[in-house]
């Protein structure tokens, strides 16, 4: 057995920074991953076309501004290969790779209340116990298999893009995806010349917004470098956490043709991010704005698609309220001949057979079925996890007050036990959220160290307050509550995967710049809502 001062679970962007930040403090600090390399979601995710669409460009964690004059930006939106190969490149700038542990996976953490320690136990037999815990999971980790009657039956292979870690031969294959968010989408537009047949099958149509992607210039560069500072401020400022201009003004509170001028160049020149989160500042509060902007998607579908019967499947019958999904191409491969669209709402699913999956129009022969099913949301990636705190298990917390935590942070009960992106965490762009949440953590570790070597060594335990917990988990439900998105069948409310039930405020919905604002808050008032004691 060993013992370090802390343990990384996860060696995504969030296990790498929290291990960095730990070190910094000279912790004695170890990770694990479960994925033969690290990486985390960039690792599992290399279905064909995997790319960022959010981060938009080069900005990741701002403090390696050293890496950005590298060679591995060759386009604005990063690829996953590109993604992967800028995290190995960050361990090995900052020397990690000798600290984490790949191909070991946590099955149990348990708290030890007598001597304040965790025992954490690996699916290799090793036990490891540690004074911190910190459990850099990621929100999106376990993939959604939906029950899907008779997906045994299919004689194909089944792929999921959520575990696509070895490339297959797709070529000349008829292929069915199903699910049709950011995943879906984006295998879809880059399988579409391989392939000899390719549906896309929908539950529910969604709006795909463009951004426009394109190499990268020297100057672009060298200007990013010069403004980098600046253009962390628009990071800060913005609600996805994206290096885009962001206004309030209401969308209705212009002409018409102004709206359609702004939207038609949003369209041509921008990220697709800014009809959400961008020139106007309502898009997700105002029925009557989303209901216009929709109007303008619908005419951009019936433009751009030939086949009419493809754009009645096409435009989606809800609001602009789901993740917005933004890639380019998208609507246009739906003219390619080999390439069709099923929706359920028209045709509904009947079963999956050996052959194909049957609708009520007709069988749909296939050689591949693709899941682009997405996640268990949040709880799935604790789920495989036996997390123990003074009291009670994680599962069993959350069973009885729902999927919960104080600042997406921390949980009572569980002492010095800390989520990087899990409940109640920001959506978007995610390194500069992670930075947030781990800049937080080690200013309360280092505050319990010190407390430890004025207390003679007394272990120190940073835990969440009761009421803190309580008033943050309002504030999320209540916000979740009233935002548009509530209109809108979606992950963002916890209820597409078979864990099922709605969960409103099982993320932050207020956006980035008042989710940091929180924090840094807390943090200026001496860690307010997290009770250190010995
Ligand atoms: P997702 O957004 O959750 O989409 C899942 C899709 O599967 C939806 O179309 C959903 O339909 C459909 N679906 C679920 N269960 C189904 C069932 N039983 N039958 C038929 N369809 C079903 O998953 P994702 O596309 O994998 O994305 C997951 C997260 O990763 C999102 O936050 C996404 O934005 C993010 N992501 C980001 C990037 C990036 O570039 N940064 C790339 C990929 C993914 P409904 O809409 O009807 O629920």
């Amino acid at each position: 057995m060993s013992f370090v001062d802390a343990i990384v679970i996860g060696a995504g962007f969030g296990g790498l920074y929290n291990l960095l930040k730990l070190k910094e403090l000279g912790l004695s600090v170890r990770g694990f991953d479960k994925a033969p390399e690290i990486g985390g979601t960039w690792y599992w995710s290399q279905y064909p076309g995997a790319t960022s669409d959010s981060a938009s460009e080069i900005y990741r964690f701002r403090f390696n501004k050293d890496l950005l004059q590298t060679d591995e930006w060759p386009n604005h939106y990063v690829s996953q290969q590109g993604s992967l190969q800028y995290l190995k490149n960050i361990a090995k700038l900052y020397d990690l790779e000798k600290d984490i542990q790949l191909n070991t996976k946590l099955i149990s953490a348990s708290f030890d209340s007598a001597s304040s320690i965790w025992t954490a136990t690996f699916d290799n037999g090793e036990v490891w116990k540690s004074t911190y815990l910190i459990l850099a999971v990621g929100c999106f980790h376990t993939p959604n298999y939906p029950k899907i009657t008779g997906l045994d039956k299919f004689k194909g292979p089944v792929y999921h893009t959520a575990v696509w870690t070895e490339q297959y031969d797709l070529k000349n294959k008829r292929v069915g995806i199903i699910g049709n968010g950011s995943s879906g989408a984006q295998i879809l537009v880059n399988i579409a010349d391989d392939v000899k047949q390719v549906i896309s099958f929908q539950r529910s149509a969604q709006y795909v917004a463009p951004h426009p992607n394109k190499p990268v210039s020297a100057e672009y560069r060298a200007n990013v470098n010069k403004n980098y500072d600046e253009i962390w401020k628009m990071v800060d400022n913005h609600p996805t956490a994206m290096p885009l201009e962001h206004q309030a003004t209401p969308a209705m509170s212009v002409s018409p043709e102004e709206r359609e001028r702004i939207w038609e160049d949003i369209w041509n020149k921008k990220s697709g991010f800014s009809y959400m989160y961008g020139v106007f500042g309502d898009i997700h509060s105002s029925e009557e704005a989303n209901k216009e902007l929709c109007k303008f998607f619908n005419k951009k579908i019936a433009q751009i698609v030939e086949d009419p019967e493809k754009v009645k499947k096409l435009t989606p019958n809800e609001l602009y309220g789901k993740r917005p999904v933004t890639l380019s191409n998208y609507y246009e491969t739906f003219n390619k001949k080999n390439v069709d669209i099923v929706n359920y709402q028209h045709t509904p699913f009947v079963e999956v057979t050996e052959n194909g999956i049957r609708t009520t129009e007709k069988l749909h022969e296939l050689d591949v079925i693709i899941l682009a099913t997405g996640f268990e949301v949040v709880d799935g990636s604790y789920a495989t996890i036996d997390i123990s705190g003074r009291n009670e298990t994680l599962s069993q917390q959350w069973a009885r007050d729902g999927v919960s935590s104080y600042l997406s942070i921390g949980d009572t009960g569980f002492p010095n036990m800390f989520f990087i992106a899990g409940p109640q965490s920001p959506l978007g762009n995610m390194p500069p959220m992670i930075e947030t949440q781990g800049t937080f953590i080690s200013g309360m570790i280092a505050k319990a160290e010190k407390l430890k070597k004025e207390n003679g060594g007394k272990p120190v335990l940073i835990e969440a307050d009761t009421e803190a917990k309580k008033g943050w988990m309002d504030l999320c439900r209540q916000i979740a509550n009233g935002s548009l998105f509530r209109n809108v069948k979606s992950y963002i409310f916890g209820n597409n995967g078979p864990r099922g039930e709605d969960n409103p405020g099982i993320f932050w919905l207020a956006g980035y710049t008042n989710y940091r604002k929180a924090v840094l808050e807390a943090a200026e008032k001496d860690y307010a809502g997290f009770k250190f004691s010995s």
